[in-house]
C-alpha cells in the first residue's frame, strides 16, 4: 500500500521555517510562524504557567482519565472567562463546554458534530481564513463555501461585500466567524458591524460557529469576547471554539474547548451528549496537563491577576509594534500605505505586500513571511524594525 501512496508537498509554513533555518543572513527575520515572541525573539513559558505547574507537581495525585468532556474545573473556570461573570447564558444553564486538544481539536469536534447531525449544512468561511479551517471540514466531508472579507485592491476590510454575501447564505447554514484578531488579515469588525452581522444571522436563521483563538490579544480579555457574548445572548444557538494556545502560551499542551449555547437546558444536554460521543470516537479523553494549568491559574486570585497582566503585556507589545511599524515607515512616505497595520489587531497583519515583493524580501533581505503578505507582528522587534522597514521601502519603491 505504502508504495502507491502519493508524496504530499510540505505545508507552506513548514517550508518557510526550513528555508529560514537554512538562511545564513545574520539579519534574517521570521515573520511567518504564528507564535508570540518577546523582544528577544523567544516564546517563553508564562510566569503564571510556571507557578501553576509547580503547584500541580505537588498537588496531582493521579494520571487516570479525565473523561470525554475533560476536567470539570476547567469548564467551570473557562465558561465565565468566555461569557463574563454575570452572563445570562450561564445563569440560564444554556451553555455546555467540552475540553478539546487545542482550538484545532475543538473545531474538529464542531465539524464532526455538524456532520453527524446535519450533514446537509454548508459551512461558510471568510475569504481569506486560517487554511486549516478548510482542511478540518474537508476531513469530515462537510461542504464549505466562502464569503467576502477583504478588498484586495485597497487591502481593507470589505464590510459591504461581507454583509451582502452573508445575506445570500441559505437558511440554517453554518457561518464560521472569527471572534477577534482575524487570522490572517488582522481586520476585526466594529461593535456596530457585529450588530449588523447579528441581524443577518437572525434573519437568515444562520448558525454561527465562532472561532475564538485569540482572546486577550486584540483589545482585552473582555473586549475581545464582546461579539461572542452578543451572539450568545441574542441567538438561540451558537457554537464557539476557544483556544488557550496563545493567551496562556500553551501551544504544545493542546488545550482548547468546544462550547455550545442552546435555546434551553434540554437542548444543551442533547448537544452535550453528542459531544461526549464525538470526543470518544476521536481520542476518547483529552490530555489533562493544559486544562489543569488553566484551571489552576483561573481559580487562584493571585495567579489569575498575574496571568491577566501577562496577557496585557503580550497584547500591548503587539499593539505597540504595530504603531512603531507605521512610524518607522513614515520617512519613506509609506505611512499611509501601511496605516492598516496599526489598525489591525492580533498576531497577524495582511500587510498588503504583493507575492513578488514578499519573494524579494526573502531573497534579498532574509525576511520571511507567507506569500499572501501575512506578517506575524510579534516576529520583529525594536532592534530589527529599522532594517525591516528599509527592506520594505526598497521592495515597494
Ligand atoms: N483558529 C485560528 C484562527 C487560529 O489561528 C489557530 C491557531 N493558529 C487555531 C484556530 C488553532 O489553535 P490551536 O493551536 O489551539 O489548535
Amino acid at each position: 500500500m505504502f508504495t502507491q501512496v502519493e508524496l504530499l508537498p510540505a505545508d507552506p509554513i513548514l517550508g518557510l521555517i526550513e528555508a529560514f533555518n537554512q538562511d545564513t543572513n545574520p539579519s534574517k527575520i521570521d515573520l511567518g510562524v504564528g507564535v508570540y515572541r518577546d523582544e528577544l525573539g523567544n516564546t517563553p513559558i508564562l510566569k503564571s504557567v510556571r507557578e501553576a505547574e509547580a503547584l500541580l507537581l505537588t498537588r496531582e495525585t493521579t494520571k487516570k482519565y479525565i473523561g470525554s468532556h475533560g476536567d470539570p474545573l476547567f469548564s467551570q473556570q473557562m465558561l465565565p472567562l468566555v461569557f463574563g461573570e454575570n452572563s445570562n447564558v450561564l445563569a440560564e444553564k444554556r451553555a455546555t463546554l467540552t475540553q478539546a486538544p487545542g482550538g484545532t481539536g475543538a473545531l474538529r469536534l464542531a465539524a464532526d458534530f455538524i456532520k453527524r447531525n446535519s450533514p446537509e449544512k454548508t459551512v461558510w468561511i471568510s475569504n481569506p481564513t486560517w487554511p486549516n479551517h478548510f482542511a478540518i471540514f474537508d476531513a469530515v466531508g462537510i461542504q464549505h463555501k466562502t464569503y467576502a472579507y477583504v478588498d484586495s485592491d485597497t487591502n481593507r476590510l470589505d464590510f459591504p461585500a461581507l454583509l451582502a454575501d452573508l445575506k445570500q447564505i441559505p437558511q440554517g447554514d453554518v457561518v464560521l466567524l472569527h471572534a477577534c484578531c482575524h487570522n490572517p488579515t488582522g481586520f476585526d469588525l466594529s461593535k456596530e458591524q457585529w450588530q449588523e452581522v447579528l441581524a443577518v444571522l437572525k434573519e437568515g436563521k444562520l448558525l454561527p460557529l465562532i472561532d475564538f483563538a485569540y482572546q486577550g490579544f486584540g483589545e482585552g480579555l473582555d473586549e475581545d469576547a464582546a461579539a461572542v457574548r452578543l451572539l450568545a445572548e441574542e441567538l438561540p444557538e451558537v457554537m464557539i471554539t476557544s483556544s488557550c494556545s496563545k493567551n496562556f502560551g500553551l501551544y504544545r499542551e493542546r488545550i482548547g474547548a468546544f462550547i455550545a449555547v442552546a435555546k434551553d437546558t434540554t437542548d444543551m444536554e442533547k448537544v452535550r451528549s453528542q459531544m461526549a460521543s464525538v470526543a470518544r470516537a476521536n481520542y476518547s479523553n483529552p490530555p489533562a496537563h493544559g486544562s489543569a494549568i488553566v484551571a489552576t491559574i483561573l481559580a487562584s486570585q493571585e495567579l489569575n491577576t498575574l496571568w491577566r497582566s501577562e496577557v496585557d503585556e503580550m497584547r500591548n507589545r503587539i499593539n505597540t509594534l504595530r504603531q512603531q511599524f507605521v512610524v518607522a515607515l513614515t520617512p519613506y512616505g509609506l505611512a499611509e500605505k501601511f496605516a492598516c497595520v496599526a489598525e489591525q489587531r492580533g498576531m497577524f497583519s495582511y500587510s498588503g505586500l504583493k507575492p513578488n515583493e514578499v519573494a524579494q524580501l526573502q531573497k534579498d533581505f532574509g525576511i520571511y513571511m507567507v506569500s499572501t503578505g501575512r506578517m506575524n507582528i510579534a516576529g520583529y522587534n525594536e532592534q530589527n524594525l529599522p532594517y525591516l522597514c528599509e527592506a520594505i521601502a526598497s521592495v515597494c519603491g
